[in-house]
């Protein structure tokens, strides 16, 4: 951590050129239809000229500051949820774009609070947050299912077994409901008495 803080204090001013900059944050107001909040900004300060300057870096956490601010005014999904909402099905962003569209890039554009995703895809997202079905549907209208026939083997291993319990049952087998006691299993024949 005294590293990074060193690295930072010696970065040189874009300015001047002569100065270090170290970095600051204030809390502005941003305005956004007819909701109004404070928002970080972050920015550095040039020990020589003055200067105060948002680098790359700094511009970036500030845009992505005012798009989840828009989105939160605006009803749609934040960044996090959407992400949550990904790795609950355990998709790969690509998984994601493939499955709901929006582009190769989309997921991490969202995810990271880069653009706000449509009201449209707000709403699919909701979908499939709300219903696991949803997403199965959704996965086999996009012709998807080999992609994800892992998740499905231990869907229907959990049916097949349930069935197979039944069956075990239905036969009268020795622990089924029509025999009430176990019968004992002769091991020179091998076979229950
Ligand atoms: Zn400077």
């Amino acid at each position: 951590m005294k590293d990074m803080n060193a690295s930072a204090a010696s970065a040189l001013c874009p300015i001047c050129g002569e100065g270090h900059v170290t970095e600051g944050m204030v809390m502005t107001e941003h305005a956004y239809k007819g909701t109004t909040t404070s928002l970080p900004l972050r920015f550095t300060t040039c020990d020589t000229c003055g200067s105060e300057s948002a680098g790359l870096e700094e511009s970036r956490a500030n845009k992505r500051a005012a798009m989840a601010f828009r989105k939160s005014v605006d009803g749609l999904l934040t960044g996090a949820e959407i992400c949550a909402l990904r790795e609950r099905f355990k998709l790969t962003q690509t998984q994601a774009a493939n499955l709901f569209g929006g582009g190769p890039v989309a997921f991490s554009k969202y995810e990271n609070d880069d653009v706000a995703q449509s009201e449209a895809m707000d709403n699919l997202l909701r979908l499939v947050r709300r219903s696991d079905a949803a997403f199965w549907v959704l996965v086999e209208e996009k012709g998807m299912q080999a992609e994800f026939s892992k998740a499905k083997e231990i869907v229907s291993t959990s049916t097949s077994s349930k069935t197979f319990a039944l069956a075990d049952y239905r036969n009268g087998s020795p622990r089924g409901p029509n025999k009430t006691t176990l019968r004992p299993y002769r091991r020179d024949t091998e076979k229950w008495k």
